[in-house]
């Protein structure tokens, strides 16, 4: 087992081990406290870890609710995020007691949002149960709902009291879900760290433990430096602007890590031909994506997908914040008109 320590304006530990959810009541009454704990999960992994969470947190004292949501990105909703709130009050949640976040990202962002604002914050555990939730989504603070206008167009900063990431629960991901955790940790290579980007050549299942340390700590470094997203902490950005562009024009048909990947590769072609970078940088980033069996190529037009990307939160006026690569593990951030936005992406979609 690995463990991590996350200084913010909180703080608090990440747990990354194997078959840690048997013993989650366990660090939930040390760590955390309370009487209550709400499990908020999605329909499939309520039928997979709901029972193995429910007994752990009963056996160690707690009355246990539970809500339910269906699986998928379309259950971020405002819709959902009222009735959560509505059924931590029709429980009698207290501040001293415990949202538990069961599942992927789509969960997390929501169990988030909703423990940040109810009472004006409960307590909060992750427990991530898709690689991409393990390696990003759980940690760091970021909790969301999607609005009509867009993707994570509400949400707060809201550090979780604790993270448990148990990797046996990946087995039984589906392989393209799998898939969209490499997505972020490719991300993680690419702004921060030449040698993870190398080593995740080689299998990752025997090194999983060692890969999802090093892509917390470098979360875990870049946000406390920056918890609130005003600086460097725009580098986990990297692919995401024509990423949520992409997430957007589909409609959430396009996962979140399909559609990264494809803006990784975008924004890299479009910084190779501006010279920002090298041939070879889009080399190794083309083939990382493709090797990890994600898309590398938009299945919409420049013109859709600027009027998508536009719409992204991370406009500042008629300006965006957009995360260029120069090298494998190093971008920069480099503000621009949004007009330019519009030539980046025509320049990434041409070959
Ligand atoms: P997800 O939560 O939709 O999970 C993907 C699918 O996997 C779902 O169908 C779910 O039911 C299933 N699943 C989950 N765990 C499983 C398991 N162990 N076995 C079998 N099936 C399982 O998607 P995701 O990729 O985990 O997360 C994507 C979301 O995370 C997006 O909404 C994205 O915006 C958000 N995100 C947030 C942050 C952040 O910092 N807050 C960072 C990155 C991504």
């Amino acid at each position: 087992m690995r463990t991590l320590a996350v200084r913010a304006s909180k703080t608090y530990d990440i747990y990354i081990g194997n078959r840690l959810l048997d013993e989650a009541g366990d660090y939930l009454q040390k760590i955390v406290g309370g009487n209550i704990a709400a499990i908020v999960t999605d329909d499939l992994v309520d039928q997979l870890y709901s029972g193995i969470v429910e007994e752990s947190l009963v056996n160690s004292g707690y009355k246990v609710v539970k809500f339910v949501i269906a699986r998928g990105e379309r259950s971020k909703n405002a819709e959902n995020y009222l009735r959560l709130l509505d059924f931590l009050s029709e429980n009698k949640l207290s501040r001293s007691d415990v949202v538990v976040a069961l599942g992927g990202g789509v969960v997390g962002d929501l169990a988030g949002f909703s423990a940040s604002t109810y009472l004006r914050g409960v307590k909060l555990v992750q427990m991530p149960t898709t690689l991409l939730a393990a390696v990003d989504a759980s940690v760091g603070g970021k909790t969301a709902i999607n609005l009509k206008s867009g993707k994570n167009q509400a949400g707060t900063f809201y550090q979780p009291d604790l993270v448990l990431s148990d990797y046996s629960t990946f087995k039984t991901l589906e392989q393209t879900v799998f898939q969209d955790g490499c997505s972020e940790i490719i991300k993680y290579g690419m702004i921060a760290s030449a040698e993870l980007f190398s080593i995740i050549k080689e299998p990752l299942m025997p090194q999983l433990e060692e890969v999802i340390y090093r892509c917390l700590s470098i979360k875990r470094d870049i946000v406390a430096e920056d918890e609130r997203d005003s600086g460097q902490r725009q580098l986990l950005n990297f692919g995401h602007t024509i990423g949520h562009g992409i997430e957007a024009c589909s409609n959430y048909a396009v996962s979140h890590g399909s559609a990264v990947a494809i803006g990784m590769v975008l924004i890299t072609r479009a910084a190779v031909k501006l010279g920002y970078c090298s041939d070879n940088c889009l080399t190794e980033i083309s083939y990382m994506v493709t090797s990890f069996g994600l898309p590398a190529s938009s299945p919409y037009t420049s013109e859709q997908l600027f009027a998508c990307a536009a719409a992204d939160k991370k406009l500042r006026g008629k300006k965006i914040t957009l995360v260029i690569p120069e090298a494998i593990g190093k971008c920069v951030l480099k503000e621009m008109p949004l007009d330019e936005l519009q030539h980046l992406i025509e320049l990434g979609i041409g070959s």
